[in-house]
């Protein structure tokens, strides 16, 4: 059952949830009446699943950006050294490739395996923008396989990436673009589909909103469509390049990007004027252009 709080009180239990208060949070979004809370039901499992972990749950600081947080009884490895060195492998892997050095602090969170958080809407894990840290959050069964999990880890640590590099301005798609860039692997099934026009390829706007979709094949379908965007840019002048134009969005003038701005361009669109001499649409059409001729293979 979810309670039933007034916006009031999920707005602290929120604001307690951005700042890692799991206890408070937690005190906050159980202790209320019981009722419909369709709006604020992915807020509740979040906030449930980190904080079950949270109580029951130990630290081990692998790097001093870097800290893994777990809870003994569920994960089941006496020494978790290893997990976290193979985080931080993963970490030096995203920010080598993306031209990054590490600062930023990251919590990474391996979610009870009862927790129901929303996987459902963020695949295998998420990544939240806390002000104490960069909070990564994984699921249990992540674990299980050596190099699915090291693929997580890439995906959300370029969020990590993405968030600093850009200062907080990129947009989901390119956030996700990055992310799944990252991750490796391929859907050739939804490629065929892009290809043959049986999935639409989407304009900017109508992508980024197609993340907030409730049809979870439309979710997955937006995720893929980012992930050939990112590709295509590597393939333009590589991954250091993807790097700078995450850089390039919280750099130049503050007027220049105020003016821009007034005149309906996005960080997104200046920054990759800046740096591949494109405008977004125009890179979105080309990478379509550039699936149909037959992706390299990589
Ligand atoms: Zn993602």
């Amino acid at each position: 059952m979810i309670p039933d709080l007034s916006h009031a009180l999920w707005k602290e239990a929120i604001e307690h949830y951005y700042w890692d208060r799991l206890d408070r949070a937690y005190e906050i979004a159980s202790t209320q009446g019981l009722g419909q809370m369709g709006a604020y039901l992915s807020w509740f499992r979040m906030i449930e699943a980190e904080w079950l972990t949270r109580r029951d749950g130990e630290r081990l600081k692998v790097e001093p950006w870097l800290e893994l947080e777990w809870s003994p009884g569920d994960v089941g490895y006496a020494d978790m050294r290893p997990i976290g060195e193979a985080v931080r492998a993963a970490c030096d892997e995203v920010a080598q490739r993306l031209g990054w050095t590490h600062g930023a602090s990251t919590l990474v969170s391996i979610l009870r395996e009862e927790a129901r958080a929303p996987w459902s809407i963020a695949a295998d894990g998420y990544c939240v923008d806390m002000h104490p840290y960069e909070k990564i959050c994984l699921p249990r069964y992540a674990l299980e396989d050596r190099i699915d999990f090291r693929r997580v880890v890439r995906h959300e640590y370029a969020h990590v990436v993405t968030i600093n590099l850009a200062a907080g301005t990129a947009p989901r798609w390119l956030s996700e673009a990055v992310s799944v860039l990252l991750e490796g692997g391929r859907d050739r099934a939804t490629e065929r589909a892009f290809r043959d026009g049986s999935a639409q390829w989407l304009d900017p706007d109508p992508l980024e909103k197609s993340f907030s979709a409730e049809d979870r094949s439309r979710v997955w379908l937006a995720y893929r469509q980012s992930g050939l965007i990112g590709g295509y840019l590597a393939s333009l002048e590589g991954e250091l390049r993807v790097g700078d134009l995450l850089r390039a969005h919280a750099e130049g003038s503050f007027w220049k990007r105020l003016g821009a701005g007034f005149l309906g361009a996005t960080h997104t669109d200046v920054a990759m004027r800046r740096t591949y001499g494109r405008s977004v649409s125009q890179v979105f059409s080309e990478a379509l252009a550039w699936l149909r001729s037959g992706r390299p293979v990589g």
